[in-house]
């Protein structure tokens, strides 16, 4: 199967390391379409994807764009509709990965007749969207899509709640390649020393207690949560944030600077920036925060934390319910609660056996449903029969 994989962004998001993988295992008949540049497009190159940049410049169009504003906006997307359906036709299918390559996709899809398959990230809610986009999303793939794969049942009610078609809806979870956990470096306190916790904070890295947050920075991240949280944790608690802004919310950031001096928090959080290499951060963590203030609609990092022995603590929505089971393989907090936060890190902090147990069954929970190759072949299985069904049609 030839496949047209369609992504708007340059960037790496949770969306775009699934798609890595993802057109990895296709890259000997696929192209991979983007509308951004960026290392996205780096990674892929890396990897040996045929990649194409698409628009030369961002589209405009936003999850929260009123009918008006994305009209606005047709003068910039017909040219790129018309590019995506003239590439499609030399593939069965289009796969979109994300909302604005969606709609792209979806039209492009009408004009070249070709499958189209919708693979949701998010969750369709007014959360995150404006009606005007909900609609949209939810009509186009109605009329348009042979398949919506939902990365969570979580997206999957979402979707059908917004008007989606429940019969085109399949839950396909995020799948990880169990190798890349294999040999994690046992060398926690050198990688410590390497990132400055001991001269930063002027403590032993030893006996710091360092609670990982591994997102891209941004106010629905909950950065600020786990920030407040360690004002009523022991001193040795520290915070590591992993990631940086994708989409320009510096204003954010600016506040969580704030935050930590208006707290006196400036020896206790630590910011690393983008990391590739986060899999041997999170073994050298105590403990891995989620803090996301809406529903998550899978959590990548969540099952990253689980497969990599790191006890985690998620916030209590969207798809994070799914894959934490509380008390047994991690802890789960109502979001927004920086108090309840404290109180799921300090029972990690003073009780390291229980917290040590729960790591282990996750581990064993996460290599057993999410990994790559069961995930793949999930994924293949439903191409071939959206495939074989369009063709049976005509
Ligand atoms: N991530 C990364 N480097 C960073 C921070 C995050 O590679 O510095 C990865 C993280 O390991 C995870 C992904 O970004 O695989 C985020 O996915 P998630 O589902 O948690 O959130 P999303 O970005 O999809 O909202």
């Amino acid at each position: 199967m030839k496949i047209l994989f369609l992504d708007q962004s340059g960037k790496l998001g949770g969306a775009e390391l699934f798609l890595l993988d993802l057109a990895t295992a296709y890259r000997d008949r696929s192209l991979v379409g983007l509308f951004a540049d960026g290392s996205f497009h780096t990674a892929l190159q890396q990897r040996a994807i045929p990649v194409q940049v698409l628009a030369q410049q961002n589209l405009a169009i936003r999850k929260e764009s009123g009918l008006w504003q994305s009209l606005r906006q047709l003068g910039q997307v017909l040219p790129l509709i018309q590019q995506v359906s003239q590439i499609s036709r030399n593939y069965d299918a289009i796969y979109a990965n994300t909302q604005k390559a969606f709609v792209v996709g979806a039209i492009a899809s009408l004009l070249s007749r070709r499958l189209l398959i919708y693979h949701l990230h998010d969750i369709l809610s007014t959360d995150h969207f404006s009606p005007t986009n909900l609609r949209l999303a939810v009509t186009l793939a109605n009329r348009l899509a042979t398949l919506v794969i939902c990365n969570s049942q979580a997206t999957l009610e979402a979707f059908v709640a917004a008007g989606g078609n429940p019969q085109l809806a399949h839950v396909v979870y995020n799948g990880f390649a169990l190798e890349n956990y294999a040999d994690l470096p046992s060398n926690r306190e050198t990688l410590r020393q390497q990132l400055g916790l001991t001269n930063d904070w002027e403590q032993n890295a030893s006996t710091c207690f360092v609670v990982g947050h591994f997102s891209r920075l941004s106010p629905w991240k909950g950065q600020h949560i786990l920030i407040e949280a360690l004002t009523h944790c022991p001193d040795n608690v520290v915070a590591l944030l992993v990631g940086d802004t994708l989409f320009g919310e510096t204003a954010y950031v600016e506040q969580l600077h704030q935050q930590i001096e208006q707290l006196g928090l400036q020896r206790r959080v630590k910011f690393l920036g983008f990391r590739q290499d986060v899999a041997p951060l999170m073994a050298a963590c105590d403990l891995v925060a989620h803090t996301s203030t809406a529903p998550e609609p899978f959590g990548r990092v969540i099952v990253e934390a689980m497969l990599c022995g790191t006890p985690v603590v998620a916030a209590q929505a969207g798809g994070a319910m799914e894959l934490v089971e509380p008390d047994v393989t991690g802890w789960l907090v109502p979001p927004g609660q920086p108090m309840k936060l404290a109180e799921s890190i300090n029972i990690c902090y003073h009780q390291p056996d229980v917290a040590g147990a729960i790591a282990q069954r996750a581990k064993q929970f996460a290599q057993a449903q999410f990994n790559w190759a069961t995930i793949q072949q999930q994924i293949d299985r439903l191409l071939k029969k959206a495939l074989f069904c369009t063709l049976d049609n005509g």
